[in-house]
């Protein structure tokens, strides 16, 4: 096993997975602090159709050369791997997984594989409106999509560029294609769409989706951004509730991210996710693996397990499960935001959220 400490913090670490000790192959990955780790965000691709100011800089984006990329059956071989290590549910993302060619086939092919029980993604919904019905025929089961703003110009400024009537359309591919619950995913950037809140919260009066506000992370090259533009949960609860009264606490389930709550009476249902201000840590249940085929254990750590050179060397489903969870039992406890440590290596597009 070779560890090599990268900025003086993260260690990334390549292991011929036969110098391990083996771990025990016939229960589900639990991390050293007890957490059953059963979910998997699959990062697709490190390209997108959109720049979102919170995701991406405007300068120095460096995409991953396309033979770093894992191919479709190296894909396959971990998340045959994964699910034999107890992996449950997957989450496609990116970059923008609709980018990927052969989704529908890769969809197919992965819920095709014994134990993976759920398959999500995460996307920017532009190029749903054809996708959506075939995807849905294929296996996936739900989609959360990211709509900043409901303001055309204002979305188009905040990505860069983007589409909203296109967003809109895949939103209502999703719903016709039964992909169900429809989660949508806001980031509120301070001065940006600050002023969208309002006009998002109130989508839930009228449809049954989940509206999820989510904090601005300060990743790899927009962390300036980030820390002068973070408006904490706290802020949009306070903002929401002048506008629509006291809401009505939903809890929060061990499993997700998203603390939840209703506008009394309302269909739909609001999410917050403070990862920034109020961590859930405790109860992470997911791994990350990136594009370029390695396993990224916590999404503010810069820590990871390389698969990719042990795939190309010849590792067996069984080298790679063993690799697997390994990375679960080396797993930090949470990130270090608030000790001031930040991830260096790799942006939001890299990581998939
Ligand atoms: N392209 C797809 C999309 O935008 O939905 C999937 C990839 S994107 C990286 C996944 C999620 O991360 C999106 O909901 C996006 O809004 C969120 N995200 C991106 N940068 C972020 C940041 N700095 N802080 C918090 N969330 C972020
Ligand atoms: Fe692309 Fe998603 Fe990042 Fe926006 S948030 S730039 S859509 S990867």
């Amino acid at each position: 096993m070779v560890s090599t400490t990268i900025n003086g913090v993260a260690p990334l670490t390549f292991v011929e997975p036969r110098t391990l000790p083996r771990y025990p192959d016939n229960t589900p990955a639990h991390d050293a602090y007890g957490r059953r780790i059963d979910y998997l965000r699959v990062s697709l691709t490190d390209r997108c159709n959109m720049r979102c100011v919170y995701c991406m800089p405007t300068v120095g984006m460096q995409f991953a050369p396309r033979p770093e990329m894992l191919t479709n059956d190296e894909l396959l071989l971990v998340i045959h791997a994964a699910a034999a290590a107890g992996f449950r549910k997957l989450r496609l993302t990116g970059g923008e997984p609709t980018l990927r060619t052969d989704l529908v086939e890769l969809v197919r092919a992965m819920k095709a594989t014994p134990g993976i029980e759920h398959i999500a993604m995460t996307t920017n919904a532009i190029r749903l409106r054809t996708l959506a019905e075939p995807l849905q025929a294929a296996g996936l089961d739900r989609v959360n999509i990211s709509i900043d703003s409901l303001n055309s110009q204002k979305f188009r400024q905040v990505t860069r560029g983007g589409d909203l009537h296109a967003v809109w359309e895949g939103i209502e591919a999703a719903v016709a294609a039964g992909l169900d619950p429809i989660k949508l995913n806001a980031v509120i950037v301070r001065e940006m769409n600050d002023d969208e809140v309002g006009a998002l919260a109130a989508l839930t009066l009228k449809y049954p989706w989940e509206l999820r506000f989510i904090e601005v992370m300060p990743l790899t090259g927009v962390a300036d951004l980030a820390n002068a533009g973070i408006v904490r949960s706290a802020e949009l609860i306070e903002q929401i509730e002048a506008l629509f009264g006291p809401l009505e606490s939903l809890g929060h389930t061990a499993s997700d991210s998203a603390r939840r709550y209703r506008i009394p009476g309302a269909p739909g249902k609001i999410g917050l996710i403070s990862s920034v201000t109020d961590p859930f840590c405790a109860t992470c249940n997911r791994m990350r693996l990136t594009a370029d085929g390695r396993l990224h254990l916590c999404l503010l750590r810069d820590n990871e397990v390389e698969l990719r050179t042990a795939i190309r060397n010849g590792a067996s489903q069984d080298d790679i499960e063993q690799l697997i969870r390994h990375a679960v039992a080396i797993k930090p406890w949470g990130h270090g935001l608030p000790e001031g440590m930040l991830p260096t290596l790799r942006g939001m597009s890299q990581l998939g959220g």
